[in-house]
């Protein structure tokens, strides 16, 4: 038995060991091989063959294969299942290793490890999403975490202890995986998982704790941003410092040793935004619905971004709102501007549909891997940028008072000669990589010209030997042709053999079944020029493509802050342009504890309401320091979240800087914004829906504030209806004396509304009903009082529940009302197994044998138990 592997095996197992974590992708010719274990993950996940190759200790060695130009093809799928990918190249040439006369299989070394974190290529990510990869520090019970995104350079972090105790951490922690919604998530092999819940635990991929040391951290830090100090670029915590280290260093190994453009990294703290925890972010459906789609969520109902940064922007805006009054009012004066200087919003929007996705096209330049169409692609959208600085530097009006119009027009007031010029060099076909060159159009550089002109004369010698040898050995079909293995050749049936060896002139170099092949001295030497010509062509062509990404590369952070101010641009003409086309207005802000919505509207609800050629009915919202509080009653049906969801999310756009769908609103900014709904089992996984809904409360009692936004929706629901109400009474008490947020309070429980007498700052409101044709009609508007009664049984009989249940709840429901409590319901029932004991009574049959139960009305049914009641 041979044990003995191959010198290509023993290469392959040394880069392995090297990389355990990630599938291998070992170049071999024109496919990436995978061997061992890695070909048997590999099969599986991509569907592809299994077959082996050689053997090991007398095993077959199992391989598999994906052809290296459908590569793109097949890393998405294993990128998408979370495995990281390390791209092992071959790095030299045959000629290379000739000339150091080495023996044993070409170098090759991995050049990229692809993990989801750290992707860059358009194909694999979403366009209208970040693709954060985090790193959480967890030492001595204080949670840090910092996070990236390569394709786009943003780079944060955040110091979640301020204070808190562990469990407030964790929330926090939780809300803010939820809203990165991270790829991928670096953490130290020993830390405890149990801060990070579950959902997460596939994205989390162990690091040795050796990478985060405090020391180590802050030196990989300040040698990327070439600082001495971290002082000069904000006030970090140890935490953070380690988690942004760790981050760091994660990319320098995957990107072997290339670190794309990031920008400083960003600290946030916590009074900066307004807080939208998991559940919240959940229940409104902010950025997907209910059940996980995008459809029906408010991003979709908003977003008309032009850009893919504008897109990634408001999603951002929406999920992370501010808090500080004076960043909003910048964004609306802003959108204001448009609206009255008669800006060309159209013009503009042409301008912005042309530019492409910035960043990527930039991360990926910076990691030297970028092609001509993303130089030609950047420097295009370049040239629209310097169209949208042209038209809006006509007008200058108020220039000075608007901030971010100053901004804009600052940040892109550059030369765009570059990118003028770089477009006149690129031709219009253009190549996938610029190694194979032919992207550089012709005229644009005289050496390449020149090369091109002796390569096509070399062409032209060739086809004139081919005429020359045809016409000496009177061999019509002789042919010069071109193929890898001998480069170019004579080439003749094999009948003509002889005709060639007779002549010295040929030199034979290959015979196969039907062909003989020959060379000549001079062939060779038109053969050299012609290839020399090509590389040489080509390597001019490289030098002109890495002088412009070079020159791109050094203004990489101002082409980073450029990009930022066309998303916000993108974002203030899509607001402006939904002022006119949807009728949102600027809502006023301020530090003021106030919420005075007037004929506010649901955006999302709206927009389907006119899409079915209904009218959405808007209605008012008004919370200030004499009430603060409204408890909200009405029958399920009648509109009582979509007004409480529509408040949130109103609030929520006016604070992220956006315009909203009412008649008039003065928003007294939010930190902190909760939404509950009570016992909703979509968001229940495993657990009971009751605990949920406690846990729910109990954050929001634990963590809001005066300046909390708190929206209860039928609390109390997942339990016995004493427990219930006993609970959404102490609830609201809490809020109204304790915390005092300004709260809406939707609930079942009427008996809540006796609170109006002693809670000062409570008022009750309810969904207003009509009653009309023994049915009743919603009219979804919001009115002062409270309801009477719940209408349930109304509406059961509206979705359909048989006459006979309608019939049988109308009488309980009749008897409980009577008696007015809950005991009741046990004497209705064992009244009602003795057929409520009218079996003895004459009179009910005579009365009831005349009617034909399937003929009446329910307000008929009703009536005859109103009689039936008089008889007893
Ligand atoms: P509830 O929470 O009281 O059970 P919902 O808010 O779920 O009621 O609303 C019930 C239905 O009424 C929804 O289909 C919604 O589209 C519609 N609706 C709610 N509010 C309005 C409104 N203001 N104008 C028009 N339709 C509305």
């Amino acid at each position: 038995m041979n044990n003995k592997i191959t010198p290509m095996m023993e290469q392959y197992l040394t880069i392995k060991n090297e990389h355990k974590d990630a599938l291998l992708f070992y170049r071999m010719g024109d496919f990436y091989e995978l061997f061992f274990e890695d070909a048997i993950v590999a099969s599986q996940a991509l569907d592809i063959t299994l077959t082996k190759r050689g053997k090991t200790n007398g095993t077959d060695i199992p391989m598999c294969g994906v052809p290296f130009h459908s590569a793109d093809n097949y890393l998405p799928k294993l990128i998408k299942k979370g495995f990281n990918v390390a791209v092992c190249e071959q790095t030299e040439t045959v000629e290379e290793a000739k000339i150091n006369s080495k023996k044993g299989p070409l170098k090759r070394e991995v050049v990229r490890i692809i993990s989801p974190g750290t992707l860059t290529e358009d194909n694999l990510l979403d366009k209208k999403a970040n693709n954060f990869l985090g790193a959480i520090s967890n030492v001595n019970n204080s949670i840090s975490i910092s996070w990236v995104d390569v394709s786009t350079g943003c780079f944060k972090s955040r110091d979640l202890k301020k204070g808190k105790n562990k469990n407030i951490q964790k929330q926090l922690l939780n809300n803010l995986l939820l809203r990165m919604n991270f790829s991928e998530i670096l953490v130290s092999e020993e830390m405890e998982l149990n801060i990070v819940s579950e959902e997460w635990h596939s994205k989390i991929k162990k690091q040795p704790s050796s990478l985060f040391h405090y020391s180590s951290c802050l030196e990989q830090i300040c040698s990327y941003f070439s600082i001495i100090s971290l002082e000069g670029i904000g006030m970090f915590s140890r935490g953070e410092v380690i988690a942004a280290g760790v981050l760091l260093s994660y990319l320098k190994l995957t990107q072997c040793g290339k670190i794309p453009i990031l920008t400083t990294i960003q600290n946030e703290t916590e009074n900066n935004f307004l807080e939208i925890d998991y559940f919240t972010q959940k229940s409104l459906e902010i950025l997907s619905n209910l059940s996980g789609e995008t459809e029906g969520s408010l991003i979709s109902a908003l977003d008309e971004t032009k850009t893919a940064g504008g897109a990634r922007l408001l999603k951002q805006r929406i999920t992370e709102p501010f808090y500080k009054v004076d960043e909003i009012k910048k964004r609306h004066n802003f959108i204001n501007w448009f609206l009255s200087n008669n800006i060309d919003i159209f013009k503009l929007q042409k301008n912005l549909e042309n530019i492409p996705d910035i960043e990527r096209s930039l991360s990926r330049i910076s990691l030297f891997r970028g092609s001509p169409k993303d130089l030609s692609k950047l420097s295009n959208g370049f040239l629209n940028i310097e169209q949208i600085y042209k038209h809006l530097i006509l007008h200058k009006e108020g220039l000075n008072k608007i901030t971010l119009l100053k901004n804009v027009l600052n940040q892109i007031n550059i030369d765009y000669s570059l990118f003028a010029n770089i477009q006149n060099a690129l031709r219009k076909d253009l190549p996938q990589l610029a190694k194979d060159g032919g992207f550089i159009r012709d005229g644009y550089d005289e050496d390449l010209d020149k090369l091109r002109n002796f390569r096509n004369n070399g062409l032209e010698e060739i086809t004139k030997l081919q005429n020359k040898y045809s016409k000496l050995t009177k061999v019509n079909s002789l042919k010069i042709k071109y193929n890898r293995m001998l480069g170019y050749h004579i080439e003749v049936r094999s009948i003509h053999d002889k005709s060639l060896r007779d002549i010295d002139l040929f030199i034979h170099r290959q015979t196969t079944a039907q062909t003989s092949r020959f060379t000549t001295i001079d062939l060779n030497e038109a053969e050299n020029q012609l290839l020399n010509s090509f590389d040489k062509s080509v390597e001019i062509e490289i030098e002109i493509f890495k002088s412009f990404t070079t020159k791109i590369i050094k203004q990489g952070n101002k082409i980073l802050d450029i990009a930022t101010s066309i998303s916000e641009l993108d974002i203030s003409i899509m607001v402006a342009n939904q002022s006119k086309d949807r009728n949102y207005i600027c809502p006023k802000i301020s530090e003021d504890k106030l919420l005075e919505i007037i004929d506010g509207r649901h955006p999302v609800v709206e927009k389907q309401t006119k899409l079915s050629e209904n009218s959405f009915i808007p209605n008012d919202c008004i919370l200030n320091n004499n009430d603060f509080l409204w408890l909200i009653t009405g029958p399920n049906m009648a509109g009582k979240s979509t007004y409480l969801r529509q408040n949130a999310l109103i609030v929520i756009m006016a604070q992220a800087g956006l315009f909203v769908p009412a008649k008039q609103a003065n928003i007294g900014v939010f930190d902190k914004i909760f939404s509950r709904v009570g016992a909703s089992d979509d968001l229940a996984k495993g657990q009971s829906t009751f605990m949920i809904e406690m846990i729910e409360t109990s954050l929001i009692l634990n963590t809001s504030t005066e300046k909390s936004f708190v929206i209860l929706d039928e609390i109390g629901r997942g339990t016995a209806t004493f427990d219930g109400l006993a609970i959404a009474w102490s609830v609201l008490d809490h809020l109204h004396n304790k915390i005092k947020p300004r709260t809406l309070f939707a609930t079942h429980y009427h008996e809540l509304t006796v609170l109006k007498e002693n809670l000062n700052y409570l008022s009750c409101h309810k969904m207003s009903i009509k009653e009309w044709n023994n049915s009743i009609i919603f009219m979804h508007k919001i009115l002062e009082g409270e309801a009477d009664k719940s209408y349930g049984i109304n509406v059961a009989q509206m979705a359909g529940l048989p006459l006979e249940v309608i019939k049988k709840a109308t009488q309980l429901l009749l008897k409980l009302e009577n008696k007015n409590d809950q005991s009741s319901f046990t004497k209705i029932e064992q009244s009602n197994s003795s057929h409520f004991n009218i079996k003895e009574n004459e009179s009910f049959f005579k009365e009831f044998d005349n009617i034909n139960v399937d003929d009446i009305s329910p307000r008929e049914a009703l009536d005859i138990l109103y009689n039936l009641k008089l008889l007893r």
